[in-house]
């Protein structure tokens, strides 16, 4: 297997790496997550303009001929260096919901959304996780009634809805067939400005990390839709859903990997010249290992994102490799970030080290999109087992 980027490909890499030195310096990076604020929306129109929502979205809407999922984790692994939990700003709207648009949408969903995205104009929230529902998704309990005139009627209670108060679009995943069995019975809403909506009440929840992307709880009381807010055909909500989740687990190896080897290049430098005991720190064996360990670990992950990248771009689909990209990814990410942080020593303990931002951020892709456990499940699956 040839996983060699292409020409194009390590220009992404050059550029993203300039772009996120020039606008997410690190004090700057460190007051959004002190202020627990998202970073403003200029930012993420700059990529847009640099073209980087549309490595998964059709060239109709100014995306490339063909995806481009290698482009797009060279760029995820240099943007996460700067900052994870950023990153899945960018990737709710560029990896999950977008492609899920563009792929299941009616075309004036197409027309509404995807120039926004393209544009870098808009933040898009996923409404899929419930009190009564995580890891066991497909159980969720919201319910979309359609009225006699067509109209969708929405009550229930979605968690951890991510950026939901400053989203453009909000996609909702809702029961609509009571009767039918988990799966079966889900559809998906586009459902525009969520966080304008009276019928919509959403309430921060305070995480560990993640400071700069909010996330919410969503009550909806009797909120009406009209019937060309559903996404795909009714009660096929499921197959919309489980593209995303897939492309989310692949985007988040790449993020684990891209935010390790940031950790890892700062510990180098830094125990390079940190001296104790007459030599750097960087001489001592049992040092010397934990940084080996730290890069084998990465770069072992990155194989493993970078096949579900190859998988992704040959069949148009990657369920088990995504998981794999997954597992090693998220696992590297805090290791490194454990490891690290504990090789700076009391450096590594202040905030300004940025390693108590990427010890908080890391422990979010062992859990959200599917913890550790489901993603072997999956693999196990994979395996016949
Ligand atoms: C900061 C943050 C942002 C999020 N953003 C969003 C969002 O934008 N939209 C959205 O819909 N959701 C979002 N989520 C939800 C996230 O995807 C879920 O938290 C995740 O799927 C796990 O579900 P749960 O929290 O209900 O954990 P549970 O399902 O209660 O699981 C708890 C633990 O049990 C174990 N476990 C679970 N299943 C198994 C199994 N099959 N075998 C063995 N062990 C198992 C695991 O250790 C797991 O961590 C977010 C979560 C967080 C924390």
């Amino acid at each position: 297997m040839d996983f060699e980027l292409s020409e194009e490909q390590r220009a992404i890499t050059e550029t993203t790496r300039r772009f996120v030195e020039k606008e997410m310096p690190r004090q700057q990076v460190l007051q959004w997550v002190r202020d627990k604020v998202e970073p403003p929306q200029e930012l993420f129109k700059k990529l847009g303009k640099m073209g980087y929502y549309g490595f998964l979205l059709p060239e109709a809407y100014s995306g490339l001929e063909r995806p481009d999922p290698m482009g797009m984790l060279a760029f995820v692994e240099q943007f996460a260096r700067a900052s994870s939990a950023i990153t899945t700003a960018w990737g709710r709207v560029a990896v999950i919901l977008a492609p899920m648009v563009a792929k299941f949408g009616t075309q004036a969903q197409k027309d509404i959304v995807l120039p926004k995205v393209m544009a870098g104009e808009i933040f898009m929230a996923l409404g899929l996780t419930e009190p009564g529902s995580g890891s066991d998704a497909a159980s969720l309990r919201t319910t979309a009634v359609k009225r006699a005139d067509g109209h969708w009627v929405i009550s229930g209670e979605k968690l951890y809805c991510s950026q939901a108060k400053s989203a453009g679009f909000l996609i909702l995943a809702a029961r609509t067939d009571p009767h039918a069995v988990k799966q079966e019975g889900i559809s998906t809403f586009l459902i525009p400005n969520p966080g304008s909506n009276p019928a919509i009440e959403l309430t921060r929840i305070e995480t560990m990390g993640l400071g700069p992307v909010p996330t919410f709880s969503a009550h909806f009381r009797d909120l009406v839709l009209p019937p060309d807010a559903l996404i795909g055909p009714e009660n096929k909500g499921w197959q919309c859903v489980l593209g995303g989740l897939d492309n989310e687990r692949l985007y988040h190896g790449a993020i684990g990997v891209g935010a390790s080897q940031a950790i890892i290049d700062e510990v180098v430098v830094y125990l390079k010249q940190r001296v104790q005991f007459g030599k750097p720190l960087s001489k001592l064996q049992s040092v010397r290992h934990k940084i080996v360990d730290m890069q084998l670990r990465t770069d072992a992950a990155r194989l493993l994102v970078y096949r579900g990248a190859s998988v992704l771009e040959k069949t148009g689909a990657c369920h088990n490799e995504a998981s794999f990209a997954k597992v090693a990814g998220a696992e590297c990410y805090m290791h490194c970030a454990y490891t690290g942080l504990h090789l700076l020593g009391g450096y590594g303990y202040t905030v300004d080290s940025g390693l108590p931002m990427h010890f908080q951020d890391a422990k979010l892709f062992e859990i959200g999109g599917g913890a550790m456990e489901v993603q072997r499940d999956i693999i196990a699956r994979g395996m016949g087992l």
